[in-house]
C-alpha cells in the first residue's frame, strides 16, 4: 500500500544527514561534555558547534543566548515559569492568547492557580489572529511577560510577532514566542522580530525528538526550573543530551542552507492541496489565514462528518493526517483553537489537518486529492446530518 505522511505538525522524519551526524557521538565521542579529558572535550566541541548553528538559524547575537532543553514543551515551561518566578517582585500579570499550544496554556494556568499570577488570554479573529490593539489594551502596570506563538500548530496562522513585540518593548513588557512550528520551515530572526525569548524544537524540522532550545536575550533573568548541576550556565541542570544536541545543530544547519528554496516548494504543494480540496469537495470550511500561514499547513472542516472517522478512513488508504477533535488528549472536546475562531462544536468536530514537509512530493498531493472526495462522500452518506442536495 502507498504510504503518505502528512502529519508533520506532530513530528517529522529525521533527516538522514542528522542521524549520520549524531552517530559518532554515541559510538566514539561519548564523553560527558562537562568532563576535562579528551572524550569530554570532543563532545563539548560538538555541542558548542551545535549551539552556534542554532544561533545562526535564528540570528541570535551570541551563542550564549541559546539554552538547550528537552524539547519545545520544556523550552516554553522554562521561558514562562523561569521568567515569572525570577521577576515576580516586579508584577504578577501575564498575557497570552487563547490559541496557544498546551505547553504554554497549561503553564500559564499553573502559574495562575498555584503561584498567584493573573493571566489575560487574548481572543483571536476568524483567522485565528491576535490583534496588536487588543494586546496594547491588555497591558497593565503589573504586566511582566507576554507569550504569543508565531505559527499556530493546528491552523497554521502566523501572528504579527514583529508588531506585538514592538508594543511589548514600548511598554516595558518582556516578550516570548513559541516558534516551534516556524523555526526550520520559514525565516525566523530574533533580532528583526524584536523578541526577548523564543522556543524551538528539533523534531518539528527533521531533527531528533526530545531536544530543543530556548533563546534568551542577554540580560534577561530566569530561574532554573530543573535543579541540578551547573550545565547551561545553571539555567538547566542535567548531563547534556550530546547526540540529540548534535542532531538539533545539524537540522539547523540544513534548514539554514536550504530554507528559501524549500519554503517555496512546500508552500506550492500546500497551495495545490488546498485548491484540490476546495475544487473537489463541497461544504468545506477553510481554517486559518489564507496568506499569513505556515508553509506546510492545510486545515479544513468537512461539514456533517467527524474528523476521527475521516482519519481512520484515510489511514486505510495509507494517508496519515490529524484532526483537531482531540482523540489524542483523551477528550471528545473539539479543538480550542477552532472554537476560538468562532466555529460551532459541530463544524469543529469535522476537522482535518494535513501538514507537509520537505519530504512530501507532488504525486502524494495528487493521491490525496484523488482519495479524499470519495471518503468524505461515503462518510456523509452514513451521516444522519447530511441531506444531499
Ligand atoms: C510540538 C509543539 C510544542 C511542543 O514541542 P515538543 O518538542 O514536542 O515538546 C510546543 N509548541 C508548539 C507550537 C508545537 O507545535
Amino acid at each position: 500500500m502507498k504510504k503518505v505522511y502528512m502529519d508533520n505538525g506532530a513530528t517529522t522524519r529525521t533527516h538522514p544527514e542528522v542521524l549520520q551526524a549524531m552517530e559518532p557521538f554515541f559510538l566514539e565521542n561519548y564523553g560527558n561534555p562537562s568532563s576535562v579529558h579528551g572524550f569530554g572535550q570532543e563532545a563539548l566541541k560538538g555541542t558548542e558547534k551545535a549551539r552556534d548553528e542554532v544561533k545562526k538559524l535564528i540570528n541570535a547575537a551570541d551563542p550564549q543566548e541559546i539554552i538547550f532543553t528537552g524539547g519545545g514543551t520544556e523550552a516554553d515551561n522554562l521561558a514562562i515559569t523561569g521568567y515569572a518566578m525570577a521577576n515576580r517582585e516586579r508584577g504578577r500579570h501575564l498575557i497570552t492568547s487563547v490559541v496557544e499550544h498546551h505547553a504554554v496554556l497549561h503553564t500559564c494556568e499553573y502559574l495562575e492557580k498555584e503561584m498567584g499570577f493573573s493571566v489575560t488570554y487574548l481572543p483571536v479573529d476568524k483567522y485565528g489572529m491576535v490583534s496588536a490593539a487588543d494586546f496594547r489594551e491588555a497591558i497593565r502596570e503589573d504586566t511582566i511577560l507576554a507569550t504569543i506563538m508565531s505559527g499556530n500548530n493546528e491552523i497554521g496562522t502566523l501572528q504579527p510577532i514583529k508588531e506585538l513585540a514592538r508594543v511589548a518593548r514600548e511598554q516595558g513588557v518582556t516578550f516570548h514566542t513559541d516558534a516551534v512550528q516556524s523555526v526550520g520551515s520559514m525565516p525566523v530572526d530574533v533580532q528583526d522580530w524584536g523578541v526577548d525569548m523564543l522556543s524551538l524544537s528539533g523534531h518539528k524540522f527533521h531533527g531528533p525528538k526530545g531536544v530543543g532550545a530556548l533563546y534568551v536575550r542577554r540580560g534577561i533573568k530566569l530561574h532554573p526550573h530543573i535543579h541540578g548541576g551547573a550545565q547551561e550556565k545553571k539555567r538547566r541542570g542535567g548531563t547534556h543530551n550530546t547526540p540529540g544536541i548534535i542532531g538539533l545543530g545539524k537540522a539547523c544547519e540544513l534548514a539554514r542552507k536550504n530554507l528559501p528554496e524549500k519554503e517555496k516548494e512546500v508552500s506550492a504543494l500546500r497551495d495545490k492541496l488546498i485548491k484540490g480540496i476546495q475544487d473537489n469537495i463541497d461544504e468545506v470550511v477553510f481554517n486559518g489565514h489564507p496568506e499569513q500561514r505556515l508553509p506546510g499547513n492545510v486545515n479544513f472542516c468537512f461539514r456533517y462528518i467527524e474528523g476521527e472517522s475521516l482519519l481512520l478512513s484515510l489511514d486505510l488508504e495509507g494517508i496519515a493526517g490529524s484532526s483537531g477533535s482531540a482523540c489524542t488528549s483523551g477528550s471528545l472536546d473539539p479543538s480550542h483553537v477552532l472554537l476560538a475562531t468562532g466555529l460551532s462544536h459541530e463544524v469543529a468536530h469535522g476537522s482535518l489537518r494535513l501538514t507537509l514537509s520537505i519530504f512530501n512530493e507532488e504525486e502524494e498531493i495528487d493521491y490525496v486529492i484523488e482519495k479524499l472526495p470519495g471518503i468524505v462522500e461515503k462518510l456523509r452518506q452514513m451521516s444522519p446530518l447530511y441531506q444531499k442536495s
